[in-house]
C-alpha cells in the first residue's frame, strides 16, 4: 500500500484536541463501520493506525 497516499488523507483531518470514544470510521469517506481494514502507517518515528471501509481499501490498493 502507498503510505504517502494514506498520509495525504490523514493530513486533511481536522484534529479534535478532545479524546473521542466512538466506533470505527473510515479514514477516507468517514463512514461508520463495525469492521474495518486496519492499516498501520510508520512514518517520522511514530506509528498511526488508520481504518478503511471495504470500498476505500479497494480504491487505495489500485
Ligand atoms: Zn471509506
Amino acid at each position: 500500500m502507498d503510505q504517502e497516499k494514506i498520509l495525504g488523507i490523514v493530513r486533511k483531518w481536522k484534529i479534535n484536541p478532545k479524546p473521542e470514544y466512538r466506533g470505527f470510521r473510515c479514514a477516507k469517506c468517514q463512514r461508520y463501520m463495525r469492521k474495518a481494514w486496519h492499516v498501520w502507517l510508520n512514518k517520522g518515528g511514530f506509528k498511526l493506525e488508520v481504518h478503511f471501509c471495504k470500498k476505500c481499501f479497494k480504491e487505495m490498493n489500485k
